[in-house]
Formats: C-alpha cells, structure tokens, sequence
C-alpha cells in the first residue's frame, strides 16, 4: 500500500521533494512533534519516496517498481528499520553497531540507503552515543530519519547533527474536516477531543475510538444485566440516556448479527465486534435463532423511526423491552 502523507503534512513534504529534487537532502532528519501527529506514517511515505525507482514529480511513489514492492513486503535491502524489541525498552548499542556495518556496504540497487529509526527517545546513552559517528560521517547516499515526540529526551549531541522538521498543531478547520470526513470521528466531539489530544489529529481520533468503546462495551453490560433481570428497560434506557439512539440501535444491530452468525458457527469468519465476542457468545446460546431474526426487523424499523419525531427515550425502552423477551422462556 503506497502511503500519501496526511493533509496537514503537505508544508513538510514538499520541502524535503524539493530539496530532494535539487540533491541535497539532509542526511540525517529528525521528525518531531507531539504524539498523534502522524510522523510514523509520513516517514514510511518518505521512505517509500525515496526507494522508488520511478517516482511521481510531486514525490508520490508508483507502487509498481521493484523498490515498492520490496518495501511492500518489508524486503528492501537498502532499507534499515531500527526499533526497540519490544514497547518501552531501548534501542541497544549492538543494533546500532549492526547499522553501521551494514551501512558500510554501499547500497544494493545503486539508490539511497535509508534508515528509520524510531522513537529516537529510546537511544540509550551507549547506543546514542554509538550512533554520534555515523551521523557524524554518513555513507555514501545515505539518509536516516529519526522519529521522536519528546525532544527535550534527545541528547544535545544528537539534535545537533540532526536537520530538524517539526510536526506542529495543524490549522482547526482542515483537522476537523479530516476528523469528520476520514476518521469518522462525530463533528460534535471532535473540537473537545483535539483540544484533549495536544492538537494532534490521530490522537484525537484514538480518543474518540476510545470514548465510544467505553460506551459500547457498557451498553452491553446493561444488556447482560437486563437478560438476567437484574434492570429493567426503563433503569437502561435513563441510564443511556446520553448516547444518541441512532448508536445504540446501530450497535445492538451489529451484536444482533453477530449472535445469528455465532447460531452457525463457533468461530465466524466475519463479525461486527471481534473485541465483544466473548460477551456476546453466551448471550447468543440463550436465544433462539429465530427471534433473533424478528428482533432484528424491530432494530431496523426503530432505526427508521429514530430519524423522526418519535419520542426517543420512549423507543429506547421500547427497544430493550424486545431484548428483554428474547430471554423469556417458552411456556409450558
Ligand atoms: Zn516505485
């Protein structure tokens, strides 16, 4: 997959094209900015840019070249991608030693030789110190990009042989455009959750998923608890009161779904939510298949009704008093 850097990145980008374009790319970048601004993503945009054997004016890469499908596959020989083994531990002196052999071969396919390393926070002295060199006196079309979101933990000696390339707070309206129109993020939270996130749109996203997580996965715990009897719709509804219909009954439809697909088969192929499955699977062996047919029509016909004028909160108990029967046991 060829990435394209996110919209609030195209200042960044077409600098280092057109310094790329004129042949003096530095080399050795550090990306920085907080987290959530996308700098991973733009560096592999720029790595791929860079291997590309047949690169667009603008800098895009094809794709279709043997250095794209290389990188594709994590198989580039000229790419080196250095990062700890593990999250929170630290890129060691021997993988940096590693680097500097294998960059004193030169490069296999005649173009650059690139290396990532990232988070760059996580050089320890021995291995910071290691990498001074090679940054010092850099191979032949060489060109290292370290990425890292917390500069202040770079030692001096790093940043100063560094061409730094800062990833700020991108401008409110396109950020917000992108949260609505791309990451599906709701308009109404989004202004809140950028201002939560630094500013950061990926951040902003990661909290919104998140958000919505919460939710859901309680949604289903009041499910569990009302299949059990232990509340009833109107205590469920008052307590979801919050959430927008239109969420709920798309949520119920998917677990909905998701217990007719779990009737067939133990292990579905497809399933709305992988991350509620164990939830869900002993809900499902409750109830027959049937009516979770029906119940589905209901989800469909409420979701109708939720665009109208109907009282929602009403509709809400209406919904959960359904979810409750698919629980009654059949009469002797
Ligand atoms: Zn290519």
């Amino acid at each position: 997959m060829i990435q394209q850097p996110y919209p609030w990145q195209k200042e960044q980008w077409q600098l280092l094209q057109q310094r790329l374009s004129q042949g003096n790319l530095p080399h050795a970048l550090l990306l920085h900015g907080v987290e959530g601004m996308g700098k991973q993503h733009f560096a592999q945009a720029l790595v791929n840019s860079l291997l590309c054997e047949n690169r667009s004016e603008k800098g895009e890469a094809c794709g279709q070249c043997r250095g794209c499908k290389l990188l594709d596959v994590g198989n580039h020989p000229d790419f080196i991608s250095l990062s700890p083994e593990e999250e929170g531990k630290n890129i060691t002196i021997d993988m940096v030693r590693k680097l500097a052999t294998k960059l004193s071969i030169s490069s296999q396919y005649g173009g650059y030789k690139v290396v990532l390393i990232a988070p760059a926070e996580q050089l320890n002295l021995a291995s910071a110190n290691g990498l001074l060199k090679t940054l010092e006196e850099p191979t032949a079309d060489t060109i290292l990009i370290l990425l890292c979101s917390h500069i202040n933990r770079l030692l001096p000696t790093i940043l100063s042989r560094c061409q730094k390339l800062l990833f700020a707070a991108p401008p409110l309206e396109p950020t917000l455009a992108w949260l609505a129109e791309q990451a599906g993020v709701d308009s109404g939270i989004a202004p809140q959750l950028l201002k939560l996130g630094n500013d950061a749109p990926l951040r902003a996203q990661q909290l919104a998923e998140s958000g919505v997580l919460e939710q859901r996965a309680d949604l289903l715990k009041m499910l569990q608890a009302l299949s059990r009897g232990e509340m009833t719709p109107v205590q469920v509804a008052e307590r979801e009161k919050k959430i927008a219909i239109a969420d709920i009954l798309q949520w119920l439809s998917g677990w909905n779904m998701d217990m007719i697909r779990l009737q067939y088969s133990p292990q579905p192929a497809h399933i709305n939510s992988p991350d509620l499955l164990e939830q869900l699977r002993p809900l499902a062996q409750q109830i027959d298949v049937q009516k979770l047919y029906k119940y589905f029509d209901k989800l469909i016909e409420a979701s109708r009704l939720a665009r109208t004028q109907v009282n929602q909160q009403l509709l809400l108990e209406e919904t959960l008093v359904g979810w409750v029967r698919l629980f009654a046991k059949r009469r002797s």
